[in-house]
């Protein structure tokens, strides 16, 4: 199937000549013809399958040649993540370049002033993050009566951060005539409950498993000890010389920790989490995506739904405790038809299930390799063991010193339930 028999207009096919693209993905040719034809769909795809597209195309289709009253927008994308926000936002200004369609960007952590003034113009299409579109919305700023389209993207996710009812919230303000589309990578009981509530007799559009999308990922597990973390993720780097890698922490000040580590080995190493303002957040991806970071530490909130196509490695120095992440993690690497490898350290003490349910979702066992520190330490174990006695009352100093702290600084912050 063809764009052009997918039922767009020119305007939009020539901007997606622009992008390069030859033939819609599976989610495309799925869901484009029903959007167009004003239906509610359910979208059951994640990040890397072109579902930005897949609802951000047709929205365009619909919305173009109509024009957006102030305060009041025609359309609505809500998205879990600032991030992934601002990638839609670019997804639509490189899709409707061609039109005089506007767009507003609504999230946290950015000034308010220059958003209220943007509603205050008039925009057809209002991305934004749950938060910020209330607290604008209680502030008497926005009008949402006149949304014709929602789109709620990665449903899954805003489940996990906890934004189901904000969600209700909104779509309570919202006219029952308009027009729902829902994206998910999975569907647990609680998105089926929101589809039925919010979507009326939707068409379902799915695509391959989200674990199949990583065939381009060769994935590699190495059990070892959280203490031996650091080493083990050094000795991995070096050994496997990546050109972009993101390397996914649980906890946030690992990854503070972990991103000084790096920087103290001479590793040009970047931190990306949920508790650093958005304009670093958003200058750490700008330079990710320019090729100016080699390594970016992060967590899974920030690390979701990046797309840059660049990425060779991604280190899991944690297991994720959500099997879903893991598949969205390693899925940062080997994308645009490239190649990727994926290492996981996993700890037998703390880690087996969690590994076995990433086992259970992947639907096939993550292969293990050997640590790379115990097969050194064994040859370099004896001098290491006489050194020690001589250094006991000494304060440790330089490179030493640092060692030190950081194992204290990765010490033992298990969370209760883990234990
Ligand atoms: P998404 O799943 O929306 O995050 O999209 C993943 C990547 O695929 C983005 O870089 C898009 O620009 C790209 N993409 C979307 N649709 C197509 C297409 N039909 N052909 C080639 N690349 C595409």
């Amino acid at each position: 199937m063809s764009f052009e028999e997918l039922g767009l207009s020119e305007n939009l096919l020539k901007a997606i000549k622009d992008c390069g693209y030859e033939t819609p993905t599976p989610i495309q040719a799925g869901a484009i013809p029903h959007v167009l034809m004003a239906r509610d769909v359910v979208g059951l795809a994640q990040t890397g399958t072109g579902k930005t597209a897949s609802f951000t195309l047709p929205m365009i289709e619909i919305l173009d040649g109509g024009r957006a009253k102030a305060r009041m927008p025609r359309s609505l994308i809500l998205s879990p993540t600032r991030e992934l926000a601002a990638q839609i936002a670019e997804n639509f200004e490189m899709y409707g370049k061609y039109t005089n369609l506007s767009m507003a960007l609504l999230v946290g952590g950015v000034s308010m002033d220059e958003q209220i003034k943007k509603l205050d113009r008039g925009v057809d299409v209002l991305i934004a993050t749950p938060g910020r579109l209330l607290d604008l919305f209680e502030r008497g700023r926005i009008l949402l009566t006149d949304i014709k389209i929602l789109v709620i993207d990665e449903a899954d996710r805003m489940l996990d951060m906890g934004f189901i009812p904000d969600i209700e919230k909104i779509v309570s303000k919202l006219s029952p005539m308009r027009q729902t589309l829902l994206f998910s990578a999975t569907m647990p009981a609680a998105i089926k409950k929101l589809t039925e509530k919010f979507l009326s007799n939707p068409r379902e559009v799915s695509v391959s498993a989200p674990a199949s999308t990583a065939k381009n990922v060769e994935q590699f597990m190495i059990w070892t000890h959280k203490r031996a973390k650091d080493d083990e993720l050094f000795a991995l780097i070096e050994q496997e010389n990546p050109g972009t890698a993101f390397i996914f922490c649980n906890r946030k000040r690992d990854i503070d920790g972990l991103c000084k580590a790096l920087r103290a080995r001479g590793y040009d190493a970047k931190a990306l989490h949920g508790d650093m303002d958005q304009k670093s957040r958003t200058s750490t991806l700008e330079e990710l995506r320019d090729g100016n970071v080699r390594f970016l530490v992060c967590s899974d909130v920030a690390g979701r739904g990046i797309d840059v196509d660049h990425i060779t490695h991604v280190f899991n120095y944690d297991v994720p405790m959500n099997a879903d992440d893991y598949v969205h993690r390693i899925g940062r690497t080997g994308r645009a038809g490239r190649k990727g490898r994926a290492f996981m350290l996993a700890d037998k003490k703390y880690d087996e299930k969690f590994v076995a349910a990433i086992e259970e979702i992947i639907k096939k066992p993550v292969p293990v390799q050997e640590p790379l520190v115990q097969k050194n330490a064994k040859k370099t174990a004896a001098p290491e063991k006489s050194a020690k006695p001589a250094n006991k009352n000494k304060k440790p100093r330089g490179k030493d010193r640092v060692q030190d702290e950081e194992i204290v600084g990765f010490g033992d912050d298990i969370p209760s339930f883990m234990k």
